[in-house]
């Protein structure tokens, strides 16, 4: 990997750094959207850390867009803001994130920063770094009004609801003194006793597991049913009341009365007065903080006085009177047993050690990957090696050193193979690329296989067929590429060992549901590289069909926001490969959706003029249900009122909606009861931007 330390010419630095904004918007959307990070925090910020070092350097490439200058966004469509079902508000003042930092000496140098532009005597608050997911809380004369997620940061998605079932969050303030109105910030985090109740039950059931609590809080917290939330056990704390709205001379004071507010603040801070009480806090908590219930990654340091906040002001991403220093992740040291090669759908060979397995972090620990043959290198790794393992919140274990005192006389260095370990194609190492690829992309298993996975997986065609179906269709030599599955014929699914007539059809009719799926989705399904669900979807609305994107320039590919010189090239390139445009033609006449929907189909007028409040959960998603009013000619609103039609209430209801409707008179009708209204028993609707279909194979999230 290239390094900013390494002076580069304009253009690789262009490069590197469009490279470095595509990789880490992809990841924050696997971060916060999808709650399913495949890269490490650690890992994570270093690119980041390299991208701000590289546009300080080259100012004429930094751009407004980039993701240093924004907060990454939990919300599901950040461009139309109608993806999730949560109702939106924009937040009073803007969340923002934390500079963030995994050097003591980096630490030191804040505190210098701040003795300096301040010149006169102030406190520190250090308070711990809860590893949850972000809540602003809004009382409205002492009662909960709104809980809102930080969203993109300036506007976040209202879970009110679901933050009235968390146990520790006071529907009513207590004493006197509160202002009339208020926001608090804080945490919502799943306690590890929760999460490894919740991830048994998942186990159980065969649901895929939460690889930590982290992204079970935040993935809990957007759950459209909060009555199950309520059962997840979530806990929130409180840790700042932005500035301006209460009168008090300090955070650690203002903290004080929201706790004697009944609101829930933790005790684990501390007023330090210089660098030495800073550092003391550090290192007491690197170690106490394993035996707290729920996780922590860090400590975040604070200008303690208000006053001296507001001098200092923010960044646009981060206030300037704060910084948070992150515990390096947990390390274990263990020998390699073996090293697998393996391939990728995209071609690409990822050495992966096999370990004698060692517990870390609560989990056990056989495998980690060892990323490219560049790293094996660097890190110096010899077959039989002790290494030093890490797992932060990542979900794959990283190998991040080697003890060489424990080196075998006579162990030799890994030989990383020259053809594919599948296919015995040689491989090939693009320019700029730190990976070895399998050149044979129509004919590699591995990458077949992996590329017919993905374009079934629930976010591409949503085909109710996982790893082991794949399998069984590619061993029959049925299926190569995904056009092939929508020739299949029930005949021949019968075939296969195990299976019977239901299961054939329901493959079928999930195939024929497919061809809903909208354009955006299918372009993400085809698996070109860089192109993500994000870029999928700006690439689909930017040009609407797939003949206009195929015929694009490549100045008109880096003319879609968040679009930069590699993720043009590919794309560029792909529509230039022969067998690429050839299965573009045999899915399109298989009947996929090739161009944006532009108008909503209509179904019916039954619902002409009627105002409908959904609530609770129905046999298809929230989504789908509004579309499937909209189709029949009614609208949808948000809250009960007045003018409210009926609330269509599907199962576990929300109990405030429910109430309200039965205050104002307003007819509450179930599912089967609207569907009869309306006449109409299918499940999805061909229409752009809605969630067409229930659950796929559950796909799984732990390496
Ligand atoms: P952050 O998590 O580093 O810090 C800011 C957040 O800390 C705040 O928004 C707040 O929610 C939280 N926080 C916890 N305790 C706090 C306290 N006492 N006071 C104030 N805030 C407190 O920042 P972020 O913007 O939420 O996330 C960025 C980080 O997320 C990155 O630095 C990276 O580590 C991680 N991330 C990882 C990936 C990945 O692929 N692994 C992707 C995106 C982001």
């Amino acid at each position: 990997m290239c390094t900013h330390a390494q002076r580069m010419d304009y253009t690789e630095a262009k490069q590197r750094i469009e490279q470095l904004k595509a990789v880490l918007w992809e990841n924050s959307r696997k971060y916060y959207v999808d709650n399913a990070p495949t890269m490490s925090d650690f890992e994570y910020d270093s690119l980041m850390h390299e991208l701000e070092a590289l546009e300080a350097e080259y100012p004429e490439y930094a751009t407004e867009d980039s993701p240093t200058r924004r907060v990454g966004s939990d919300l599901e469509d950040e461009k139309s803001r109608e993806g999730s079902g949560f109702a939106k508000y924009p937040h009073k003042y803007p969340m923002l994130s934390l500079a963030n930092t995994y050097s003591i000496g980096e630490v030191e140098e804040f505190a210098q920063r701040a003795v300096k532009a301040l010149n006169t005597p102030f406190t520190y608050c250090c308070e711990l770094k809860f590893d949850g997911t972000a809540i602003c809380l809004t009382y409205r004369g002492g009662k909960l009004f709104r809980a809102l997620t930080r969203g993109d940061g300036v506007v976040g998605d209202d879970v009110t609801e679901n933050a009235l079932r968390i146990a520790n969050i006071p529907h009513r303030l207590k004493g006197s003194g509160y202002p009339e109105e208020f926001e608090i910030r804080g945490e919502i985090l799943m306690p590890y006793e929760s999460f490894d109740k919740l991830n048994h039950e998942r186990e159980v059931n065969e649901e895929p597991l939460f690889a930590n609590p982290r992204n079970a809080a935040s993935g809990s917290l957007k759950l459209m049913d909060p009555e199950e939330v309520g059962r997840r056990g979530l806990i929130c704390t409180l840790y700042h009341i932005p500035t301006g709205q209460v009168d008090f001379p300090t955070h650690d004071a203002a903290l004080q009365a929201a706790k004697d507010w009944g609101l829930p603040v933790s005790d684990e801070r501390r007023i330090c007065k210089d660098i030495d009480g800073i550092e003391d806090f550090i290192a007491h908590w690197d170690a106490a903080r394993k035996s707290l219930p729920y996780a922590t990654d860090g400590i975040v340091i604070k200008i303690n006085e208000m006053a001296y906040q507001q001098q200092l002001g923010y960044t646009a991403k981060s206030p300037r009177w704060a910084v948070a220093y992150k515990f390096k992740a947990e390390q274990a040291c263990t020998p390699i047993l073996s090293i697998d090669y393996q391939v990728g759908r995209t071609g690409a060979v990822t050495p992966v050690a096999n370990l004698e397995p060692v517990l870390l972090s609560g989990t056990m620990v056989k495998r980690a990957t060892l990323v490219n043959e560049d790293q094996i290198r660097s890190l110096d790794i010899h077959e039989g090696d002790w290494v030093y393992v890490e797992k932060g919140g990542e979900i794959i274990p990283k190998i991040t050193g080697v003890n060489p005192l424990k080196r075998a006389l006579g162990a030799v260095e890994p030989v990383f193979p020259r053809c594919c370990p599948d296919c015995g194609t040689p491989l090939v190492k693009p320019e700029g690329e730190a990976r070895w690829f399998c050149p044979n992309t129509t004919g590699c298993p591995t990458q077949i296989k992996g590329k017919i996975l993905h374009f079934l997986s629930r976010k591409a065609m949503n085909v109710l067929a996982g790893e082991a179906t794949v399998e069984q269709l590619y061993n029959k030599q049925w299926v190569r590429t995904p056009a092939d599955l929508y020739s299949l014929t029930e005949y021949q699914l019968l075939q296969l060992e195990g299976w019977k007539e239901r299961s054939a059809r329901r493959l079928l009719q999930s195939l024929a549901d497919s061809r809903n799926v909208p354009f955006e989705r299918v372009l993400f399904a085809l698996g070109i590289r860089y192109v993500g669900e994000t870029t999928a979807r700006d690439l689909a609305r930017h040009f609407g069909s797939i003949d206009a994107l195929k015929n694009a320039s490549r100045e008109e590919l880096l003319s879609v926001a968040d679009v930069g010189e590699v993720i043009a090239d590919n794309v560029f390139a792909y529509f230039r490969n022969d067998d690429n445009l050839q299965e573009i033609s045999r899915l399109q006449e298989a009947g996929l959706q090739f161009s944006l929907v532009q108008e909503k189909r209509r179904l019916s007028d039954a619902l002409e003029g009627k105002t409908i409040v959904i609530s609770g959960n129905f046999s298809i998603s929230r989504d789908d249900m509004k579309a499937l009013i909209e189709a029949h000619g009614g609208k949808n609103s948000g809250s009960v009122s007045g003018k409210t039609s009926f609330l269509l209430a599907g199962a576990k209801p929300g109990p405030e909606k429910v109430k309200k409707a039965a205050e104002l008179g307003v007819e509450i009708i179930d599912e089967a009861a609207f569907r009869e209204m309306v006449g109409d028993s299918s499940t999805s609707l061909g229409m752009t931007g809605s969630t067409l279909f229930g659950m796929a194979d559950a796909e799984p999230t732990l390496f």
